[in-house]
């Protein structure tokens, strides 16, 4: 998420919460609805109330599972609140069964418990079902449909399907009994099913239940692959996976040198190095732009990133994978005390995958 976008509306127990932009338009779509149905100034304003009150209980929601984390020493980066909700991003999963069981409890238990405070303060009365009314609230419905609201996010998700918190508390579940990776299959390939039976049910009753089933097929598709690389990748480092026979350019040497390199190999990646001192890194994408731009005969170094991300040879594999997806580089050189040994990028570790997948089937 873009932080650029992003106003912080402050620290809780050290954790920077940020409201996006997109935010103030459903204010003002909320706004907008509620004048073209005639709503007076008070019910707008309620409205508004609403909405806001909501938000808190959603940040609330993701405080839940960010002091949970925090118990397993897990930090929370920020929450970002978006007009679909909210998003807690930890540094890392917990990987325990028993942690991520609490971590992905702790936020619904959050709006359960919001739900069971707000109950004493609500009188029930016969027509209890046409109180809880969205679309036109006021102090006689406001705290009742705030705890129908809560109910309603607690069970939504509960969904036994990533991306949804229900997802976590199923794989957790499982990973008590299977390793985590078949956990991770087992608990995607529910989801999914689920998926499926949402967009099918959508189509008859509810449209919104199409784009609900979309979204958690892609999240339990994305996530299915990640644990699956990750759990590939388990117990091997950047030694085991890296390529020795690195491509070297001088920072001084020509684009039009480098292009004839690249033609004349199956290299994509180059390190650029002066005096055995790595200075950067050239891929084809730049090599290709700077050709584009006119710029044949300008040196490699004027094209190069210079901001390249270097990795040790002892470093878990999966660690350096992570890194270079979340720098989104192509390839990083790998240091030994300070020399250049070695090159991992993205298609070296999709091929260590590819060789492990293939041995692990049976
Ligand atoms: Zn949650």
């Amino acid at each position: 998420m873009n932080m650029k976008y992003s106003l912080s509306l402050g620290r809780v127990a050290g954790i920077r919460i940020f409201v996006h932009w997109t935010f103030l338009i459903l204010i003002g779509w909320i706004v907008y609805i509620n004048l073209k149905q005639g709503m007076g100034t008070v019910d707008i304003v309620w409205s508004v109330l609403f909405i806001l009150t909501l938000f808190a209980c959603v940040t609330a929601h993701e405080l839940g599972h960010a002091l949970a984390a925090k118990r397993y020493n897990i930090k929370t980066r920020n929450i970002t609140l978006l007009p679909i909700g909210g998003l807690a991003q930890l540094e890392s999963i917990p990987e325990k069964p028993k942690e991520e069981l609490v971590v992905a409890l702790a936020g619904p238990m959050v709006n359960i418990i919001i739900a069971a405070i707000l109950l004493p303060f609500i009188k029930l009365s016969p027509n209890v079902i046409e109180e809880m009314d969205l679309t036109r609230l006021s102090h006689h419905n406001f705290l009742f449909s705030l705890m129908v609201v809560n109910i309603w996010l607690a069970v939504f998700n509960m969904i036994p399907a990533f991306p949804m918190d229900g997802g976590r508390v199923f794989r957790a579940l499982l990973s008590f009994k299977f390793e985590r990776h078949v956990a991770t299959r087992i608990a995607a390939s529910v989801g999914q099913l689920l998926a499926v039976g949402f967009v099918f049910i959508g189509f008859f009753y509810n449209p919104f239940l199409i784009f609900i089933g979309v979204f958690i097929f892609l999240g339990a598709q994305a996530e299915a692959q990640f644990a699956e690389a990750k759990s590939l990748l388990g117990g091997f480092t950047v030694a085991d996976a890296l390529m020795s026979d690195v491509p070297v350019l001088h920072p001084n040497d020509s684009i039009e040198f480098s292009s004839d390199r690249l033609l004349s190999s199956q290299n994509k990646n180059f390190m650029v190095v002066d005096g055995g001192v790595v200075v950067g890194t050239l891929n084809r994408d730049q090599i290709i732009r700077a050709l584009r731009d006119g710029k044949a005969n300008s040196a490699v170094h004027e094209a190069m990133d210079k901001n390249f991300i270097a990795l040790a040879t002892d470093m878990p594999l999966e660690q350096a994978w992570v890194n270079l997806r979340n720098a989104q580089k192509s390839a990083a050189p790998v240091l030994k005390s300070g020399n250049l040994v070695g090159m991992l990028d993205t298609e070296n570790v999709a091929e260590f995958l590819m060789v492990r997948e293939a041995k692990n089937k049976y």
